[in-house]
């Protein structure tokens, strides 16, 4: 070989290898922000059609991405909705179904799966149910927990602060990309006011600035909850959103001044909602009611096609994980559910509700099964009988009338195939629980286990 065509190899080598160094678009040097928001309604975000509580964020997701509308968490409380979108597994599958019980250690979490592909993994937590010790630290590189500061506490713009310090220290390294996680805690309660918004402000001074679950409970034993004071509740609760959204609006300000947004996808979900006053209920855990199950999911980013749309049949948020796996092009992962992208309307979403807190042997357990326009609920209670209801879901608050004693030979042959399909899931569910060892439990002194009752995981 003549010196000559040596070094066109060699400029050769070079220009490929420059080429491959400046593929700014390579699916692996892609950065994920997911952003979790306890407690938040879908029915009660501008972007899903309701009066208040609009995000900068939310709307750019919308322009650069998805808005999905029919979003279901796979449980109705912290702990096994979380775990469920960190594993991509239903409740009953990864075991993490009561206060006591964690992340089992032999399972791959979304962190610990992108970590090994070479991402640089940051966590944000304000709360006790996605802490470490209950298994949400595996994976991380930082994993910032300085923000859990209780029921009582404000805490949306000191984790955007923790989040911001973070992005800012990495905004110049371009050698790997990240995965940042953040979990805003306010909207949960107990419920604090946010005079700026105002609201509540026809509401007189009579009424708390606080609005705890044992407030609530006293109200509604000495049958003092008026229609006033539930209308005051929700304006409370949609102050404490507003101010959450404020709180991420500042952190996608960061984003896009350091022009980080520019190579980041970005996913924006609730780990579940909020019961607020239908039919005499509160607060959440236990029950699937829609009020607790729906959620809302917006994913977008500009290395996203530029193709929208608006995505109208029902997904899980488990699959949250088997989605970020595809679009990073990574086809060996342990993730399972449906690509949320997937224009395959004949899918189900399953849910399952546990109480955090039981004694008894016989715990409560209740599942939710969507199909179509169809819903069917399973509830199993201790001391109570079990009962199945049936709905036709019409609009975004759920459940108005349950069908399932009618004689219509429609509605028979619904629940017919609702129930054969409901009995599938959970044999389905029953032998693959056996394969999880019992590595995930935790153990909680009398002290926490009080403290964590009187927060009102037990008051539901
Ligand atoms: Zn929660």
């Amino acid at each position: 070989m003549s010196v000559l065509s040596r070094l066109k190899i060699f400029l050769l080598i070079i220009i490929i290898s420059l080429i491959g160094g400046c593929n700014y678009f390579s699916p692996r040097k892609i950065n994920i922000i997911l952003i979790t928001v306890d407690t938040l309604r879908a029915d009660h975000l501008n972007i899903y059609g309701y009066k208040r509580n609009k995000s900068l964020l939310l709307n750019y997701l919308r322009d650069n991405g998805v808005v999905f509308e029919n979003a279901f968490s796979q449980s109705s409380w912290t702990l096994p909705a979380m775990t469920s979108i960190f594993t991509s597994l239903y409740p009953s599958e990864h075991g993490a179904l009561y206060g006591t019980t964690k992340i089992p250690s032999i399972i791959t979490t979304l962190p610990e799966m992108l970590k090994k592909i070479g991402y640089y993994n940051i966590g944000i937590t304000p709360h006790t149910f996605v802490s470490r010790k209950y298994g949400f630290a595996n994976g991380f590189d930082i994993f910032d927990e300085t923000a859990i500061l209780g029921h009582n506490a404000i805490n949306s713009f000191k984790i955007t602060k923790i989040a911001s310090k973070q992005l800012n220290k990495i905004k110049h390294h371009n050698k790997f990309p990240f995965f940042l996680w953040i979990h805003y805690f306010d909207p949960h309660f107990n419920y604090i006011r946010h005079t700026k918004y105002n609201f509540s402000k026809k509401f007189d001074k009579t009424l708390p600035d606080i609005i705890s679950s044992e407030w609530i409970n006293k109200m509604k034993k000495e049958k003092k909850l008026t229609e006033e004071k539930k209308e005051y509740i929700k304006d409370v609760y949609d102050e404490e959103i507003s101010y959450t959204l404020e709180a991420i609006d500042k952190l996608f300000k960061l984003l896009v001044s350091t022009n980080l947004i520019k190579n980041t996808i970005i996913i924006f979900t609730a780990d579940h909602g909020e019961f607020l006053g239908e039919n005499e209920k509160f607060f959440h855990g236990k029950y699937v009611n829609n009020e607790l199950i729906k959620v809302p999911l917006l994913i977008g980013g500009k290395v996203l096609s530029k193709q929208r749309l608006l995505s109208k049949h029902c997904v899980e948020t488990r699959s949250i994980a088997k989605t970020i796996m595809d679009l990073l092009k990574i086809r060996q992962h342990p993730f399972k559910g449906n690509n949320l992208f997937s224009t395959n309307k004949k899918q189900y979403c399953f849910s399952e509700g546990t109480k955090a807190f039981e004694k008894t042997v016989e715990r409560s357990h209740s599942y939710s099964l969507i199909f179509n326009k169809w819903k069917l609920i399973y509830n199993r209670f201790p001391r109570e009988k079990s009962y199945y209801k049936l709905y036709k879901l019409n609009n975004i608050k759920g459940e108005n009338r349950n069908l399932f004693r009618f004689s219509d030979k429609k509605i028979q042959y619904v629940r017919r195939t609702m129930l054969r399909r409901m009995k599938r899931q959970l044999i389905l569910l029953s032998n693959k629980k056996k394969r999880i060892k019992n590595s995930n439990k935790i153990s909680l002194n009398e002290k926490k286990l009080k403290k964590l009752r009187s927060l009102g995981y037990t008051a539901f």
